[in-house]
């Protein structure tokens, strides 16, 4: 205690005389701690201003994008993107006054496909196509437009105007593997090109460029019952196990429907919501695609279903087999049908292929209705 005091007090006396001293001594580090805060400090705000920029222009570009088009948004998912960019003209890659058949090329290693111009700017003609590719290592491309598959990837391939550089147009190319690559569509998978359905010869059916209709302007007879095509089946089982080597399961909730079951269940539903209700998402019997042997429910019939992993991979990848999602989302005024993530149809790849790249539903493309008389 007595130490303690002393001390106290020992500090005390001597620290009058010192004070000064290391008052001043205090006053400078203090000084120094400030101006090293505040040299932190500038640093700091220095780094987030050069930061900020990048952020800003980062916004900008993807603001700029979702502005043009709403569906832009899928742009880094490689096969989802291509619909985006052939559905929505006013995608940045689409802006030019060319029009090509298709926007989107999918090929193996090794071969070639060709989009086709149909619509020049002003003054250009076909003499006047420059074509390019953006890496010649995945796929190269002649002067007539020929693209070829050099190895595994996605790049693009843009056609200008020798009059007008500013007039381009950009086809995005995916190359696919050639077995030696864990590409998703390697060589395992059943890919191959499918076959058109059967043309079927019985009396009432309304065939429009090859392809069987069967919506609300055209119905098909009750006496039509041709069961699940054994093509459609096959190739779905296809579809299927290669859906499984994605762990995806993807299976036949509902397939063929003969007129006298469409009949049980639309008047089910007429008589639970209503007519008025029931004709928006069910077909009338002899209306129903179902009946046409071509079709089939994967799954469970349910808007959930559009959120599912499988949803999304049938989407992207049914055309392969020859299906389509026969009622997209936003084609309702088309179809005539709300959006059925579940429903697809088979037409063949050649017609499935071309409908997923252009992103048209089978009614928009083939300029038919599907309204009821009355
Ligand atoms: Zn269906």
């Amino acid at each position: 205690m007595d130490n303690n005091r002393y001390d106290r007090y020992d500090s005390h006396r001597p620290r009058k005389r010192v004070s000064r001293k290391t008052l001043r001594r205090r006053q400078l580090t203090a000084l120094f701690i400030i101006a090293l805060l505040v040299l932190l400090l500038i640093l700091l705000i220095a780094h987030a201003c050069s930061g900020k920029p990048k952020k800003e222009e980062k916004g900008k570009v993807g603001k700029a994008t979702t502005t043009t088009t709403t569906a832009v948004v899928t742009n880094t998912d490689p096969a989802i993107t291509t619909t985006t960019v052939t559905t929505t003209s006013a995608d940045p890659v689409n802006k030019s006054d060319f029009k090509l058949d298709k926007y989107s090329v999918f090929i193996e290693v090794g071969e070639t496909d060709t989009p086709m111009v149909q619509q020049y700017p002003d003054g250009a003609s076909e003499a006047d196509e420059r074509w390019s590719s953006g890496d010649n290592t995945i796929a190269t491309v002649d002067d007539y437009g020929h693209i070829k598959g050099v190895s595994p990837g996605t790049c693009y391939v843009t056609l200008r105007s020798a009059q007008d550089a500013n007039q381009e147009v950009m086809i995005k190319v995916t190359v696919r593997g050639d077995g030696t690559t864990n590409d998703t569509a390697s060589p395992q998978s059943n890919r191959t090109e499918a076959p058109e359905p059967p043309v079927y010869d019985a009396e009432g059916l309304t065939y429009v460029q090859g392809v069987l209709i069967a919506n609300k302007s055209y119905s098909l007879p009750s006496t039509f019952e041709p069961g699940l095509e054994p093509l459609v089946y096959e190739q779905f089982q296809k579809l299927s196990s290669d859906a499984a080597k994605e762990d995806l399961k993807i299976y036949v909730g509902s397939g063929y429907r003969s007129y006298s079951d469409q009949e049980k269940i639309y008047d089910n539903y007429v008589q639970q919501d209503g007519k008025e209700a029931a004709d928006t998402y069910s077909a009338r019997p002899g209306y129903s695609e179902h009946q046409t042997g071509l079709v089939i429910d994967v799954n469970t019939i349910d808007d959930a279903f559009g959120y599912t992993p499988e949803a999304a991979w049938l989407a992207e990848h049914a055309h392969e087999y020859g299906f389509i999602i026969r009622y997209p989302q936003g084609k309702e005024a088309y179809t005539g049908y709300k959006y059925e993530p579940w429903h697809i149809r088979y037409v063949g790849s050649k017609l499935a292929t071309k409908l997923y790249n252009s992103g048209q539903c089978l009614e928009e493309y083939l300029g038919i209705k599907s309204e009821y008389k009355e």
